[in-house]
């Protein structure tokens, strides 16, 4: 171990050679550090403080390595909006998988380190504000507890990226249970052979499924899980206003986790139909898409296995098909329990499903915003809202209460469900970016590190809360977020 408490294995590295490249470091200028999350930190059995000297800003902007790192590019392919390709680390590095002092394993990966033999025509770098976006989006949905990828520390490189104008560089270093993607199935199934393939399945068992390792077929356990995880972390998505952006095959991983903070952002007014990618013309990635394409996300991941789950290409196939109808129950049964919670409801009745999508469709027709609804209904203040005021939604209220008068369970007892369910505060598109403008532009962080600060426990409900609930001014222009920048 070193000074500063890493712990490496490069466990990833000891696979085929085809899944990854040896990297050789790509210096930068001079690096400073601009946001260190100190309790992820700890966690992990890193000193913040040898961490923030010359020594730990050199690991983090990839001039050094540590002792027992063993800098790689994975090797990934993809279906991008449909289309496969072949992609890989473009501009990221994994420095190695740090073991922790409670012995659990996490990558520590560099984003923007520079070029890898997976870049193509790009430059490697990152630039400034989309990583701090990322921070702050990745840290504030592990908050709210949804699994994701985290967000250790952003640097700025001393060197200028070239965009559509000139902006400055900037490394993240993102933690992950791994990095092992839909697309790292997609790359050996169609270029390796079939002991890669099962290297890389028996791995992804060891490292995050290993309680199905004994099972009869564990190739088929391991799509059922990755399944089972997938379908519950797009609906924790659904019931926080969460919409991805870019759910390519190569964004889905198979820990279960979010991962890839490009274009996502939050929605504000319920609408099944938003979407804030440039990129995304046609809708593919729309909020209401999200467990659809998850599904079909999943179908690609199940044909990558099928070598493995059969002898017999037809039996296998069957196998697999029944494995991914499944989906749809599954994510319905999360979706449900998780919207019942939000609602104040414990036990479950036949006429949940209606109740919780007639709601939906009068946020839709009133224009409510999604997260300001839930927390008003948790406080029981029916105030100032469209919504509030319709006709039919004091029908659709009177349902909802008579419905919570079939449970055993006190109203206190269902407001703190509520409470618990519905954050007060969310990474509201406008106030990332005063936060990043203030940051990036004129170099204050206060306004990020006090945005951090409230979004680091969005179910408190505070008074200091307040402020960061509040709608964005009205504008003509739709919020557009943007890609790979
Ligand atoms: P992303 O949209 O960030 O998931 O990136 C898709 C692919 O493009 C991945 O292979 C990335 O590594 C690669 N990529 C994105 N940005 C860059 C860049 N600036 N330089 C090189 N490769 C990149
Ligand atoms: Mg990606």
């Amino acid at each position: 171990m070193t000074q500063t408490g890493w712990n490496f294995d490069n466990s990833y590295a000891r696979l085929p050679n085809k899944l990854f490249s040896t990297i050789d470091l790509s210096p930068v200028q001079s690096p400073e550090l601009v946001i260190l999350n100190e309790s992820l930190a700890k966690s992990l059995g890193l000193d913040p403080e040898v961490l923030q000297s010359e020594e730990g800003v050199s690991v983090f902007a990839g001039n050094n390595t540590p002792e027992g790192s063993q800098p790689i590019a994975q090797a990934y392919a993809g279906h991008q909006f449909g289309h496969f390709t072949m992609l890989g680390d473009g501009r990221a590095m994994l420095v190695g998988e740090q073991i922790t002092p409670d012995g659990e394993r996490f990558d520590i990966q560099l984003k923007g380190s520079g070029r890898t033999p997976y870049s193509r025509g790009g430059d490697g770098r990152a630039a400034l504000g989309p990583m701090l976006r990322e921070h702050i989006i990745s840290e504030a949905m592990h908050a709210l507890g949804i699994p994701t990828t985290r967000s250790l520390a952003v640097v700025t490189t001393g060197e200028p990226v070239i965009r559509e104008t000139e902006l400055p560089g900037a490394i993240l270093t993102r933690v992950a249970a791994s990095h092992l993607r839909v697309g790292t199935f997609e790359f050996i199934a169609n270029w390796g052979t079939e002991e890669e393939l099962r290297a890389l399945a028996d791995y992804a068992i060891e490292r995050h499924y290993s309680e199905i390792k004994k099972d009869e077929n564990r190739y088929l356990s391991l799509l059922q899980e990755v399944i089972k995880r997938q379908a519950s972390l797009v609906a924790k998505w659904q019931q926080i206003g969460f919409i991805h952006g870019v759910m390519n095959t190569d964004n889905v991983t198979i820990s279960g986790e979010t991962i890839d903070y490009g274009p996502c952002a939050f929605m504000d007014t319920y609408d099944p139909e938003t979407v804030f990618s440039s990129i995304d013309v046609r809708g593919r990635y729309m909020y209401a898409n999200q467990p659809p394409i998850t599904a079909w996300n999943l179908a690609r991941f199940a044909e990558t296995l099928i070598p493995l789950i059969h002898d017999n290409q037809e039996k296998a196939i069957e196998l697999a098909e029944n494995e991914i109808s499944r989906f749809g129950d599954l994510y319905r049964d999360f979706w449900l329990s998780g919207m019942r919670a939000k609602l104040g409801i414990f036990n479950e009745e036949p006429e949940d499903e209606t109740l919780i999508g007639d709601l939906h469709k009068l946020m839709k027709e009133h224009e409510a915003d999604f997260t300001n609804t839930f927390r008003a209904f948790t406080f029981d203040k029916l105030e100032d809202a469209n919504l509030f005021k319709a006709e039919e939604f004091t029908q659709w209220h009177k349902r909802w209460q008579d419905r919570l008068g079939k449970q055993q369970e006190s109203k206190e007892e269902s407001q703190q469900l509520m409470q618990d369910n519905n954050p007060a505060v969310i990474p509201r598109n406008h106030r990332v970016e005063e936060a990043l403008e203030a940051a990036v532009e004129r170099g204050d962080y206060s306004e990020m590190e006090k945005l951090l600060d409230v979004l680091s426990n969005p179910y408190a409900h505070t008074p200091d809360q307040e402020e960061y609930c509040t709608l964005p001014p009205d504008s003509d222009r739709p919020y557009v977020t943007y890609c790979g920048t």
